[in-house]
């Protein structure tokens, strides 16, 4: 019992030890939100989407027109995301085609759209493109809105590519409104996230801007490791972003460039020209042009620089994209410049210092200016030059050394690092914590089996303790020697009829053996047991089930029987039984005969209050006796 307890005690704390205080978590994966373009990879109609998206930037007339064509009843099919994605794809067209009404107009339907039901994939996805297209017209505060709230969101719901996304506009952003540690915060959390998507094309893309990050910091040749970094991953991945490529080039060209390598700049740039199509976007157009104008002025090829220069800023989409606009311009100016023109060149760098104040692009503004100054020496201006120089070299050495500073040691970028480190430590500890779980398990294993071996053990012990009470019971109620029943299972029994049938009718019949007394003196006491034993076999032999026999006292023993016409006859044969055969005993055979005295009839259920019964055998006995013995008298009065 004691043992049972304390296995039961100590399975109950483990138990709570293993589900309460170490909580088994099989589930720890975390739903990451889909984007619906996988979905759409298995329906026609999806494919077609999927396809228009592509074709949306280098033929968005054709797809809008597609898109017209589809008439009401079959836009009704369409599903909630293939309705979005629809009108993202026309957003596309109306944006490629510079069609702002239209843009805003079809924006506004689908934000309205998608905020009703709630399609979260698509709300992160716009607001990054938002962000994109702000990023793109120099307005970087709204950019910068819009990528923060889509990465909370992307954080939020664990859209973690386009949580990449987000990163790599938002670092985008950040280098361009001059907050570098920023900037550079979002690559770097890119990259570590990134490692987690080996194939997404936005690792690559992390390592380019990061070459940019160093670009802009005029350390050139940090600069070309990453960017060599990110033509390497490029490669790897295989990936069919053609635009992607020509910029990492371009970059490639532009540090070149800077460093006076002529002939690798050259090698970049002409690399970069076979990821350029005709259906490139013109985006990429204007900074190929910008690409090939930078390299003819390296080059001395001044005219072929102008025009190329002049091609890009007055590029028909050169508006949309302010920043590209300024920076053509300040490249116009120097082969201006170079092919002694102060005039024009002059002019083109007020337009591009008016450009980069309205973007407030503090970088290009002091660019924009030492150019000024430098042009404005040139032509003998010194006292206009002067202060220029002095304040925007002193704004340079400031920002260059500050930010040089930061990116060398910004605490963000040890902070990434800690965190890469606690992110394989945590996953080192999740090991050891399934190894641990899987041990509790087994702890919790044997304690179960335990407590049912201690249950069984405990089980079998009652079993054996409930069988050795019913034998101590049995004893109890029956003579030691002839195994019959004895008075007091007698007394049970007439109040619990347990052999007796409650509700049929009875005789008392009281046997007494025949000069007892005789056997005992003559042959001694055990001669006498042996005839006891005998002659209780003897008469139980005559009972049936629901009948009983009883060791009244001494040589004296008590029948119940059954009151119905056989009744005679089978007191009859309880003499027979007695006296039919010779017993066998110690001292040989022995006839032996018995007296019997039979009561009248009573209910079993009278039995237990009626003396009177027991008084009529025992008058009866008495009379037999008297008779001569070996007899039975029936109810006398
Ligand atoms: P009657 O025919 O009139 O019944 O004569 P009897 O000798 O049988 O009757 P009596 O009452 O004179 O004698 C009974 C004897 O039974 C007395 C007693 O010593 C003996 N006796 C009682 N219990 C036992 C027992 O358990 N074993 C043995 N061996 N003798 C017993
Ligand atoms: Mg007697
Ligand atoms: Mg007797």
């Amino acid at each position: 019992m004691v043992i049972g307890a304390c296995g039961l005690v100590l399975l109950i704390a483990a138990m709570l030890d293993v589900l309460y205080f170490h909580p088994i978590s099989f589930s720890d994966e975390t739903t990451v939100l889909d984007s619906p373009e996988v979905a759409f990879q298995n329906t026609a109609r999806g494919q077609r989407l999927l396809e228009w998206r592509g074709l949306s930037e280098s033929d968005p007339a054709a797809v809008l027109a597609q898109i017209s064509a589809i008439n009401a009843a079959q836009l009704a099919t369409y599903t909630e995301r293939e309705w979005a994605y629809l009108h993202w794809i026309k957003w596309h067209c109306h944006l490629a085609l510079n069609q702002p009404s239209e843009q805003k107009e079809t924006a506004a339907k689908l934000t309205a759209f998608i905020e009703e039901h709630g399609l979260t994939w698509f709300e992160i996805k716009f607001n990054i493109e938002l962000a994109e297209l702000y990023l793109r017209r120099g307005d970087y505060q709204t950019g910068l809105e819009f990528i923060d709230m889509a990465v909370r969101q992307a954080k939020t719901h664990n859209a973690e590519l386009l949580l990449l996304n987000a990163y790599n506009i938002g670092g985008i952003l950040y280098n361009s409104t001059n907050q570098l540690k920023l900037s550079q915060l979002y690559f770097t959390q890119g990259l570590v996230l990134g490692e987690k998507y080996p194939d997404n094309e936005f690792n690559a893309r992390f390592y380019n801007n990061l070459g940019l990050l160093y670009v802009h910091l005029e350390q050139w040749e940090k600069a070309l490791t990453h960017l060599q970094s990110a033509r390497e991953i490029f490669e790897q991945q295989g990936l069919d972003k053609p635009s992607l490529m020509q910029v990492i080039l371009l970059n490639e060209a532009f540090v070149y460039i800077k460093l006076g390598d002529g002939e690798k700049a050259k090698q970049a740039y002409l690399s970069s020209v076979k990821y350029l199509s005709d259906a490139s976007p013109p985006f990429y157009q204007i900074l190929d042009l910008k690409g090939a104008a930078r390299l003819q002025n390296l080059l001395g090829e001044h005219e072929k620089g102008l025009q190329l220069a002049t091609a890009c800023h007055e590029h028909p989409y050169a508006t949309s994209f302010p920043k590209q606009l300024g920076i053509c311009l300040l490249i116009a100016a120097r082969s201006a410049m170079a092919l002694e023109d102060p005039e024009r060149a002059l002019a083109d760098i007020d337009r591009a210092i008016a450009i980069f104040l309205l973007l407030d692009h503090k970088r290009w503004q002091i660019q924009a200016h030492l150019e000024k100054a430098e042009v404005l020496e040139k032509v003998g201006r010194s006292d206009e030059a002067l202060p220029l120089y002095k304040t925007y070299h002193e704004r340079q050495r400031a920002q260059l050394l500050s930010e040089v500073y930061a990116l060398e040691f910004a605490l963000e970028t040890q902070k990434i690092q800690q965190e890469r480190d606690l992110l394989n430590t945590q996953n080192d500890l999740k090991v050891v914590q399934l190894s641990k779980e899987k041990l509790r398990f087994r702890v919790l294993l044997v304690w179960a089996v335990l407590a049912v071996m201690i249950a069984l053990v405990m089980l079998r012990r009652a079993q054996i303790m409930r069988h050795k009470n019913l034998e101590l019971q049995d004893i109890s109620f029956r003579d030691q020697l002839t195994n019959v029943h004895n008075r007091r299972f007698y007394q049970q029994e007439v109040e619990q009829f347990e052999v007796l049938n409650k509700h049929a009718s009875y005789r008392v019949v009281l046997a007494d053996i025949d000069w007892f007394k005789r056997i005992n003196d003559q042959y001694g006491h055990e001669v006498g047991d042996q005839v006891l034993v005998q002659t209780a076999r003897a008469l139980q032999s005559v009972l049936n089930q629901d009948e009983m026999l009883v060791r009244w006292g001494g040589e004296e023993f008590l029948c119940l029987m059954r009151d119905d016409a056989r009744l005679s006859a089978r007191v009859t044969s309880l003499l027979a039984a007695v006296n039919g055969k010779p017993m066998t005993t110690a001292h040989g055979m022995m006839d032996v005969s018995v007296s019997v005295g039979v009561s009248a009839v009573y209910p079993a259920a009278s039995l237990r209050t009626n003396a009177t019964a027991f008084v009529e055998a025992d008058q009866c006995l008495y009379q037999a006796k008297d008779a001569g013995r070996n007899r039975a008298v029936f109810h006398c009065d």
